[in-house]
């Protein structure tokens, strides 16, 4: 299979590219920083020889970036699975938080994500077959302490993907809504929680791995995990 993920370079993004490369499937990988994914690249090149593993660098928070790397997808390859990973976490309130952090988040968390879709939605209807995760967040599920902007996002990802659904249903191909809780990766570096107290980036891609075993008939609905010990 062909599997297209945004927010490849690192995190959980990195984690659901490897997974899907040890099972043997090709990978058209997308992030912001080229030296970062560049460097994500080779490391599973190396590992996975035998896997084709192509990738273009993009900002996907500009819509003409989104353009260019969905074209570059659809000269390359039919998508069967799009990993709508891409995505940044800044804290804030709403009362208080930088003017101009809606749309910063907006942007990257939910437009990215609805303009590659779009973009791809015609090959994967031509095939009458195709699964679309969407990585939102327990912030698209609850309120919580300086969610601000980035819950915002998240609870529209969310609405995205749940339309998305409901569209697709009668066209043989699925959505899945992703909402872990806290994992372990680079938003998490720094902050001095014990990396053993929350999830492992692996977690989540071995769940939507698994989410694609299934017969064409069923689908995951929603993914929703959480640190053994609970939301921090
Ligand atoms: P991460 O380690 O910081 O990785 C984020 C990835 O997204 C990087 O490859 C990054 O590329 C890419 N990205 C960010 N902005 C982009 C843009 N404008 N255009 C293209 N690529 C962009 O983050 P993560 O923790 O793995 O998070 C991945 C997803 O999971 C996000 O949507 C996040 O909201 C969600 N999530 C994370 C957690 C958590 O606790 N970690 C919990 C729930 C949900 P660059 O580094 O080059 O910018």
């Amino acid at each position: 299979m062909n599997i297209i993920i945004t927010g490849a370079s690192k995190g959980i993004g990195y984690a659901i590219a490897e997974t899907f490369a040890a099972h043997g499937h090709d990978l058209y990988l997308t992030s912001k920083t080229s030296k970062d994914l560049d460097a994500s690249v080779a490391a599973l090149r190396e590992k996975y020889p035998l896997v084709k593993i192509e990738a273009l660098a993009a900002d996907l928070s500009l819509k003409s970036d989104v353009d260019t790397f969905s074209k570059w997808c659809l000269q390359n390859t039919k998508p069967d699975i799009l990993v709508n990973n891409a995505g940044y976490f800044v804290p804030g309130k709403i009362q208080n938080e930088s003017d101009g952090q809606l749309e910063l988040q907006l942007n990257t968390n939910l437009m990215s994500a609805y303009h590659l879709t779009r973009a791809l939605l015609p090959s994967m209807l031509s095939n009458k077959a195709g699964h679309i995760f969407n990585i939102c967040s327990i912030a698209s599920l609850n309120a919580y302490e300086n969610g601000g902007s980035y819950s915002i996002s998240k609870f529209a990802l969310l609405g995205f993907s749940k339309n998305l659904r409901l569209e697709l249903k009668d066209k043989g191909i699925k959505v899945t809504a992703v909402c872990p809780g806290a994992v372990y990766t680079n938003s998490w570096a720094g902050s001095g929680v014990d990396p053993k107290r929350i999830m492992e980036a692996n977690d989540i891609a071995k769940m939507i791995y698994a989410a694609t075993q299934l017969s064409p008939q069923a689908v995951v609905e929603d993914i929703v995990m959480r640190p053994l010990l609970g939301d921090l």
